[in-house]
């Protein structure tokens, strides 16, 4: 079966064809710029060697997806001969509350789900919504799958998940820590397990996932027990330009002294600190990285902060978990930077967790990069939330077909 994968986003689509026979990816593509000027769609066939890129006017995400259905269906650089050779499509989704703890078809119910869920991820699930539903327009025969950031958390016991707020705001709105990046954090997981070629439910794991977005998870047996994310995606480490954890009598504070409205405030919050907002130069690791080549300080400073952040995670899963056997780096940073992990890692040693330098130089590639010995494995494990999404979406969808049950 070949399973397309759409994760969607306010102005932008990001689609995979996978071939689950063997898990093979045949093409990628992104469009951008959707309901703005200067649409684009660049897509890749993998094995092909090169990229075919259009610009074309795309009104909205229901444009979008016609225009990636057309290149998918392309004679040259598609990846079916017919719509039917989609077997079935699943689709990213940010938020699903405490409803669903694993992936789901989608039917009218998941759809009433997805739209009570609006207000807990406002920025995220009205596209991952608009995503579904011109899906559902355009091909109305395919089963479709959601699968969720928050699901993989769900597994949280109260005391991890719950504020010490007033008990009646979780039991109205719902206020409590979900956390996010779900997919990742279980595909890494999984990955470490086979890669150590120990069971996973035998094993204590700490997932980090340094993105733009960043987060980090206390896996036990399998199973999250922790993560740094809270009720949205601000809270826990520094990230690119998100503050993560501080003392929320800031946000008053900036309010009145700034002047501004508190929406604002948090817009700080959200596009203008972490990173960035320290080195005032740029929220890319990249970037920062080599403007300590240069000498500045606050560059400097901003990857320090950004470490300690994650050293305190990692320290506070180790109690939570009595324990660790393996930290897993992953995402952009995690899979890129060997400097920031040599940082976070630097004096641990006592702890059992010690990195090798030399085999800590390595990008992008699965990769064990302890020292031998070391008592706690530290793995570089590429994340890869597509196939993570493309199985859960095969395995349901078969299960569906052959129990011929139909889907819309
Ligand atoms: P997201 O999916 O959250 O947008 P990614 O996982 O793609 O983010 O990570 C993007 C970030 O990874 C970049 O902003 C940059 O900071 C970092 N990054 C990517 N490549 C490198 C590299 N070669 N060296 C250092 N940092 C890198």
């Amino acid at each position: 079966m070949k399973v397309l994968v759409i994760n969607c986003g306010s102005s932008s689509l990001k689609y995979q064809v996978l071939n689950m026979e063997n898990d093979s990816l045949l093409v990628k593509g992104l469009i951008e710029r959707i309901g703005a000027n200067g649409s684009v769609i660049t897509h890749e066939k993998i094995g092909l060697g090169d990229k075919y890129v259009l610009e074309k006017p795309l009104a909205n995400h229901r444009e979008a997806i016609q225009l990636m259905i057309e290149t998918l269906l392309d004679p040259w650089h598609g990846a079916i001969s017919a719509m039917e050779d989609l077997g079935a499509v699943g689709h990213r989704v940010v938020h699903a509350g405490e409803k669903y703890a694993a992936s789901v078809l989608i039917n009218d119910d998941v759809m009433t789900v997805l739209e009570e869920c609006v207000e807990l991820a406002p920025l995220h699930n009205p596209p991952n919504i608009l995503g579904i539903k011109a899906c559902k327009e355009l091909m109305p025969n395919t089963p479709m799958i959601a699968v969720f950031d928050t699901a993989f958390h769900q597994t949280m016991p109260a005391e991890a998940y719950t504020y010490a707020l007033p008990y009646e705001y979780y039991e109205k709105y719902k206020i409590r820590r979900y956390g996010f990046h779900g997919t990742s954090h279980k595909y890494v997981a999984e990955r470490a397990a086979d890669i150590l070629g120990v069971n996973l439910l035998d094993l204590k794991i700490i997932t980090c996932h340094l993105g733009n977005g960043a987060s980090v998870t206390a896996i036990k047996r399998g199973k999250c027990i922790d993560t740094s994310m809270g009720f949205t995606p601000l809270e826990g480490l520094v990230m690119g330009t998100r503050s993560g954890d501080l003392d929320p009598s800031i946000v008053s504070y900036i309010r009145d002294k700034e002047g501004i409205h508190l929406h604002d405030v948090i817009d700080v919050l959200n596009k203008k600190s972490g990173v960035l907002g320290i080195s005032g130069i740029s929220s890319d690791f990249r970037d920062i990285e080599a403007a300590v080549e240069e000498g500045n300080e606050r560059a400097a400073l901003a990857i320090k902060v950004f470490a300690h952040k994650v050293r305190f995670y990692i320290g506070a899963y180790i109690a939570e978990m009595n324990g660790v056997d393996a930290i897993v780096f992953t995402a952009g940073l995690g899979e890129n930077s060997s400097k920031l992990r040599s940082v976070i890692c630097a004096e641990l040693g006592n702890l059992g967790i010690k990195l090798d330098l030399v085999k800590n130089n390595v990008r992008g590639k699965e990769s064990i990069i302890s020292r031998d010995g070391s008592k706690v494995a530290i793995l570089l494990i590429p994340t890869n939330e597509e196939l993570m999404i493309a199985r859960d979406t095969y395995r349901i969808a078969k299960k569906y077909i052959e129990n011929g049950i139909k889907i819309s």
